[in-house]
């Protein structure tokens, strides 16, 4: 990959790279128009990384499909795909972690221990191999945002974090890859987060700014849900994952799936 990147390079032409774990959706495709916007060559790279799940998680079942992927990036004009096996990624004598710090540990970090430190070090892999100007990260999951903008901060990466506003379906539900493990009545109990946000956004606009009665409200229409099991809410600063601030974050499970959501309080709730 570093080689077509390289050439590219010298050529002139500017680099945009996608990280991805495939099972494509309009999300992800979505962050490739906007690289193909911004950049004269799209790179999506597609890796299932191990190594950002935990031993209980559904890294086993997790949705593949490289034949529909191939087509859906053809179609959208994709220069490259980068599908790296993970023996190449991880041969058994590698042993580097990437820790980031500080926004990496409340919330998910918590929740999912492990889980951020597996996203930076595929991150850090990914850019040294593609030498992206750009890359391109969906505001769904924004403290991964947050993680891989201070990431790319303190190892002086060179690369531009771009955010991609979140893509939902009608009915407000964030797509994404793992929404397929819902059954008929989970899918439609899914629609309690976005509620949730809107009603938040809702309050916000009525002038509410305390972030623990934020977070009751939240927790108070989430819980109304009998399929859904709160595993947190807050509303957080966007940059450190800290009260207080404007960003409402959250994770419920639906069964054996867990679904995150996110919204910027201070901004209308569009979904
Ligand atoms: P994933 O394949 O789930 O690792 O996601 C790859 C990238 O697509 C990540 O930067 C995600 O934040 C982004 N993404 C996933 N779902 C959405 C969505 N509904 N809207 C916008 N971006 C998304």
């Amino acid at each position: 990959m570093l080689e077509a990147s390289r050439q590219w390079r010298v050529a002139g032409r500017s680099i945009g790279l996608v990280p991805t774990m495939g099972a494509l959706h309009a999300g992800h495709m979505r962050l490739v128009e906007m690289a193909r916007a911004e950049n004269d060559v799209v790179v999506v790279s597609i890796f299932v990384n191990p190594i950002q799940f935990g031993p209980n998680e559904d890294l086993g079942r997790y949705p593949r499909d490289l034949k529909r992927d191939d087509e859906l990036l053809a179609k959208a004009g994709v220069d490259a795909i980068f599908v790296p096996e993970v023996r190449a990624m991880y041969p058994p004598e590698s042993s580097t972690r990437v820790h980031v710090g500080g926004v990496s540990e409340p919330l998910e970090g918590s929740a999912r221990p492990g889980h951020f430190e597996g996203v930076a070090t595929v991150v850090t892999k990914l850019f040294a191999a593609v030498e992206p100007d750009r890359a391109y990260f969906g505001q769904k999951d924004a403290q991964q945002v947050a993680v891989v903008r201070r990431l790319a901060l303190d190892l002086d990466l060179g690369v531009e974090i771009r955010v991609v506003p979140t893509v939902r379906e009608a009915d407000g539900l964030a797509l994404s890859s793992r929404n397929v493990y819902l059954g008929t009545a989970e899918r439609e109990a899914a629609t309690i987060l976005s509620k949730a946000l809107r009603e938040g956004a809702a309050a916000y606009a009525a002038g509410e700014r305390d972030p623990d009665r934020l977070r009751v409200l939240l927790l108070a229409r989430l819980g109304s849900e009998p399929l859904v099991e709160v595993e947190y809410a807050e509303v957080v600063d966007p940059a450190t994952f800290r009260k207080p601030g404007s960003l409402a974050v959250m994770a419920v499970r639906i069964g054996k799936t867990r679904l995150i959501d996110n919204h910027d309080l201070a901004l209308p709730f569009l979904g």
